[in-house]
């Protein structure tokens, strides 16, 4: 059975003050069903990680570089975040990919280094407005699926996030029919590449404008395991409700 995974992305947000949030999360949940993930940025990573040792809470990252270490200023590697306090990083995110024209052999160099660190990974594909409206959504996620995803994954290190750009930060979302094809899609072509064994184990998340309104209905789809949340995932009076809506399924 694959657990459920609740990951919030705080994207460039939080400072200190916010790390209560994180207190009240680990607090609120002791106990749950479903896995709770933060995303800090990673200034907050090792402080978060003493709050989060004992609790229901593990800790990500929201990115990395391809490389172990060296002359890359700014940058921070994998093994670095490990050491933070992280146990997941976040690649390929659509702002990554526009802000930093990222490529897809640019996020699977980078998971590869994060797997070789010990940290799992939150690969994260979608498509743009334009080409969802044009009809090429599956052949944009087949591209990226292959593309961003190394070879060297298991079915337990590889988190798979499905984020239609236009639904992320926006309050737009996708029918679930749309999510649901999108997620079936997923999990037949991962069948294809790595076997039934390891495609079963993959989590499948949906991320866009997920809230306490939607959890539900969006969780109750087939082959969505969870979500990654940014807006309603940087309080715990937000995220909680999106959590227990996870946990009830
Ligand atoms: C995200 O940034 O991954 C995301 C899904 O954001 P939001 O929930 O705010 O749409």
């Amino acid at each position: 059975m694959r657990r459920k995974l609740a990951a919030g992305n705080w994207k460039m947000n939080g400072t200190s003050a916010d790390l209560a949030q994180i207190e009240t999360l680990a607090r609120t949940h002791v106990g749950a069903i479903s896995e709770i993930l933060i995303a800090p940025p990673a200034t907050l990573l090792h402080r978060a990680s003493e709050i989060t040792r004992t609790g229901p809470v593990t800790l990500g990252a929201q990115d990395c570089h391809a490389s172990g270490s060296g002359a890359h200023t700014g940058d921070i590697s994998a093994a670095m975040l490990l050491d933070a306090g992280a146990s997941y990083v976040i690649l390929g995110h659509s702002e990554r990919r526009g802000d930093h024209a990222e490529q897809d052999s640019d996020v699977s160099a980078k998971a590869s280094a994060a797997l070789g660190a010990g940290l799992r990974v939150i690969i994260c594909m979608g498509e743009a407005l334009q080409e969802r409206e044009a009809g090429n959504t599956l052949d944009i996620i087949a591209s990226q699926l292959a593309g961003s995803v190394p070879d060297d994954v298991s079915g337990e290190n590889l988190v798979i996030a499905y984020e239609p750009i236009w639904a992320i930060g926006t309050g737009k979302v996708p029918s679930l029919a749309q999510i649901g094809e999108v997620h079936d899609f997923l999990r037949a072509r991962l069948e294809q590449r790595f076997g039934a064994q390891t495609a079963r184990a993959v989590r499948l998340l949906y991320g866009g404008s997920v809230k306490a309104a939607n959890a539900e209905q969006i969780f109750a789809i087939p082959n969505v395991d969870g979500a990654l949340v940014g807006g309603a995932s940087l309080t715990a009076d937000d995220f909680t409700p999106i959590i227990n809506a996870l946990d009830a399924i």
